[in-house]
């Protein structure tokens, strides 16, 4: 078999857990396997580069950004070539640009267009195990892009879609994709088997263990992911077509974002193309909007909120000041202490009353619903970011997801 692994920041947090790495990696090759490997940079390493660009510049150039922060994998890539040398098998690091992963060029959450793959396979020819850099790719005139946080796991599925592998296998910190986040609510239950759909709501929705374009992707080029820990050897989750069996449970899981904002417009003039106009604006600045609600008008004016990603907090109250002024509107404010729950399921998509039921579990708790809204296969709320847990919690509860299907 041909088998992708990747390695996430905890699994690779420093030298001895990068030896545990190699050791996973040469058993794999051991059995038979050819081998490539896709890694993240250290825990927490990424953060800090981050960090310090802003400690030079509140406005750093996206592709100085790009530069910087793609550092981090060129780190653990060769550490671990090094420890599978050291455990006597063949390997090779390679970086986004070696490995042949072309993407766009907008900066910072770049999409991969192509990936050649060609250094890989002519490594695994050689019987050599393949370390790439997860996270990086190059554009068009060879400059660095990065894929967007967490897309490392994005790596791991392009690669595995272009060399057509048997598997991609995401080893993290937890043995599988849970109800909801076992480090948040520790009744939690492991779900042996989630569709491409499903897995793709609960990621949109804040379950950071898959990055949403890695699913996306995986769904897209039907790649098997499973989801695996580096610390044991659990059987993890499989995320692949929905079957069936997965139609029949309701509420599969519940998930929560605290990483999204919401900017208000008021006195919005009520007109055909102001709409247009906002969002149009918006894209261009390559700003990816999640909820969008518009109030009824009044006098021809109206308010208008939605929610943004927290790390563009900043751009869109500058665009948004101008689009004011533009538009002829009142005024705009943002809040950041907002978080965002969600139940998904695709059963929902033939059951009624789940969105009443998630309410009133909200309601009895006293908890205020900001935004809400809604797919075939899942709910969700916004409210304010200190009842987080608290929802989190009564969700699962009320949806006796601690239960097996
Ligand atoms: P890595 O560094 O390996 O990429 P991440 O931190 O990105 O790991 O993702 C793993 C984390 O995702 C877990 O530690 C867990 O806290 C979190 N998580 C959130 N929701 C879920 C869920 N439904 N199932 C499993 N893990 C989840
Ligand atoms: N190191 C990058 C990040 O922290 C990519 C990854 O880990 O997947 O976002
Ligand atoms: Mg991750």
């Amino acid at each position: 078999m041909l088998i992708v692994q990747k390695y996430g920041g905890t699994s690779v947090g420093n030298p001895e857990r990068i030896k545990n790495v190699a050791r996973r990696v040469c058993r794999a090759k051991e059995e038979g396997h050819d081998v490539v490997v896709v890694l993240s940079a250290m825990s927490g390493e990424t953060d800090k580069l981050i960090a310090l660009a802003a400690q030079i510049t509140d406005s750093p150039d996206p592709r100085e950004m790009d530069m910087l922060v793609s550092t981090g994998e060129r780190v653990t890539i060769a550490l671990l070539a090094m420890a599978i040398h050291a455990l006597g098998h063949k390997a090779q690091s390679f970086t986004g640009r070696q490995a042949g992963i072309l993407s766009d060029s907008v900066h910072t959450k770049a999409r991969i267009e192509k990936i050649t793959a060609n250094r890989i396979r002519e490594a695994i020819s050689e019987g050599k195990i393949a370390v790439v850099a997860g996270f990086q790719g190059i554009n068009e005139k060879s400059d660095v892009t990065t894929l967007g946080r967490g897309g490392s796991d994005l790596t791991a599925v392009a690669v595995a879609a272009a060399l057509a592998a048997d598997f991609c296998d995401i080893y993290t910190d937890v043995d599988g994709v849970y109800t909801t986040d076992p480090n948040m609510v520790p009744q939690a239950r492991k779900i042996g088997k989630i569709s491409y759909d499903e897995m793709l709501e609960m990621a949109s929705l804040g379950a950071k263990v898959l990055q949403t374009r890695s699913v996306e992707f995986a769904k897209k080029y039907n790649v098997p992911v499973r989801v695996l820990s580096s610390f044991n050897d659990n059987p993890g989750t499989l995320v692949t077509k929905e079957d069936a069996d997965m139609e029949k449970v309701v509420v599969s899981g519940v998930a929560y974002d605290k990483n999204q904002a919401k900017v208000t417009l008021l006195g919005v003039p009520d007109k055909p193309g102001v709409a247009a106009t906002i969002f149009n604006t918006i894209s261009g600045a390559n700003i990816v909007v999640d909820m969008i609600i518009q109030n009824v008008s009044e006098g021809g004016l109206t308010d208008m909120s939605f929610t943004v990603p927290k790390t563009d907090s900043k751009k869109i109250m500058e665009v948004m000041k101008k689009l004011v002024a533009e538009i002829g509107a009142k005024d705009v404010n943002i809040k950041e202490e907002i978080a965002k729950v969600s139940i998904v399921g695709a059963g929902m998509r033939s059951h009624s009353g789940v969105a009443a039921m998630m309410f009133t579990a909200l309601a009895k708790e006293g908890i205020n619903i900001m935004m809400i809204s809604t797919s075939e296969i899942k709910i969700s709320c916004v409210i304010d970011s200190k009842y987080t847990e608290l929802a989190v919690r009564v969700l699962h509860d009320t949806f006796e997801l601690e239960k097996a299907a």
